[in-house]
């Protein structure tokens, strides 16, 4: 599929491939073991333009789009999930500022994410409200020429490493969804600090932190939109972000496959490689189907979303379904394919498997993709 491309597309792959194939894979196993922040990567990430891709000329972007994003996402998921997560939580940390953010809020914050100099990160999970959004409890009460901003977020991908927040809180309690607003808050703003770094299953070098406010001042030049608007504006953002979270599993399951065919082609048992099984060449052959289908997937909903389309949140929602599901099988088939040595750490199979798990949870778990599928549906029909 990628023989489609244009010179400027093919050109965004060949770069992040060359950053994958010198900087990431050559140390991935590490940053996995040591969980350390892939800093210096994602220095180089921003040297070479990859942030540039999420925002519009206007504000120092490459005005490309979401397809864009999405093709340097899976290429960078194919390297390690750590970082391309680390590189797509910035953007959806951005992507209310591009939605929602006046020209002013535009100029202030946009180009020092554009260049990677900083990142960004989204700031909605809390203890007690993952799936059920509309039930978060951190407040932003109005104060003069400020939002004082009180209460605690969980499991903040970049929380941490990122300098400019994007904050779901409450500015009218018991309004329910209607009653969030979206504000940016700076790293370093007085009553705003954070917790322990959490340890996890895989994606183990991307920061998890939680994010905690007491009394933190907010000017209320970084409200986003007007108030009350938080909730649209979230479910906006994760329109244009599910496909990316696609891409993530895209490039996670098409780098476990190219790993498992290898290994088939070497590995000879019975006195023939593996791979003239045909147990096993059917195997490959279902993934690499499933990969090839997910890409046509993600890359038309992309393409849906950058034309402008009103609403692509069904699309966005089945983007990140189906490939977070297909990643997952294809990578359990891969670690299967390998044996014994699958399951070890010097094959890099059972660290894409962990890793990808994540896709099926963050940005809303794959049930509550079901059920934005189904209530679409049922609303505008099959379409
Ligand atoms: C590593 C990591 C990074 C993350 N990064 C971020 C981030 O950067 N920013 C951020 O805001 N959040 C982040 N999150 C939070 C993530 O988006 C939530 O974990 C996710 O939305 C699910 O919420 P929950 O974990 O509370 O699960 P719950 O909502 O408690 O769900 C538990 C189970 O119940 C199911 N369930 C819940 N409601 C329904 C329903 N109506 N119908 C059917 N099944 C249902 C779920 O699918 C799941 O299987 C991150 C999470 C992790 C683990």
């Amino acid at each position: 599929m990628h023989d489609l491309l244009t010179d400027e597309q093919k050109m965004i792959l060949d770069i992040t491939r060359q950053i994958v194939d010198q900087r990431i894979i050559p140390v991935r196993a590490e940053l996995d073991e040591t969980k350390e922040f892939p800093w210096e990567i994602i220095k180089e990430i921003g040297k070479s333009d990859l942030f540039r891709l999420f925002i519009s000329e206007e504000y120092e972007g490459m005005g490309t789009g979401i397809f864009e994003v999405c093709l340097a996402t899976e290429e960078l998921s194919r390297g390690d999930l750590s970082v391309a997560t680390t590189y797509a939580a910035s953007g959806l940390g951005l992507i209310p500022i591009n939605i929602a953010g006046n020209d002013e809020q535009k100029k202030k914050y946009l180009p020092q994410l554009a260049s990677g100099e900083k990142l960004a990160a989204f700031g909605l999970t809390e203890a007690e409200a993952g799936s059920d959004a509309a039930s978060i409890r951190t407040t932003a009460k109005k104060d003069g020429d400020h939002y004082i901003l009180n209460g605690t977020k969980q499991w903040i991908t970049n929380g941490g490493e990122a300098d400019i927040y994007t904050i779901f809180a409450m500015t009218s309690p018991g309004k329910g969804a209607r009653g969030a607003s979206a504000l940016i808050v700076e790293k370093g703003t007085p009553g705003f600090e954070f917790g322990k770094q959490e340890d996890k299953l895989g994606i183990r070098a991307s920061a998890t932190k939680e994010l905690i406010f007491t009394d933190c001042r907010i000017p209320k030049e970084n409200l986003l939109g007007k108030e009350g608007m938080g909730f649209i504006i979230a479910m906006k953002t994760f329109n244009e972000s599910r496909p990316v979270v696609g891409a993530q599993a895209l490039g996670v399951a098409q780098g476990a496959l190219e790993e498992a065919l290898e290994y088939s082609k070497v590995r000879e048992q019975f006195g023939v490689p593996i791979s003239s099984f045909q147990g096993i060449q059917h195997m490959l052959a279902d993934m690499a189907t499933n990969v090839e289908a997910a890409r046509a997937l993600i890359y038309h909903t992309a393409k849906v979303i950058d034309s402008g389309a009103r609403d692509a949140s069904r699309l966005s929602a089945m983007s990140k379904l189906f490939a977070s599901d297909m990643a997952m099988k294809v990578t359990v088939d891969a670690v299967q394919i390998l044996g014994g040595y699958g399951y070890m750490k010097e094959y890099p199979v059972e660290k894409m498997m962990r890793d990808v798990k994540i896709t099926q949870i963050y940005e809303g778990t794959n049930q509550i993709q079901k059920n934005i599928i189904a209530l679409d549906m049922i609303k505008r029909g099959v379409l």
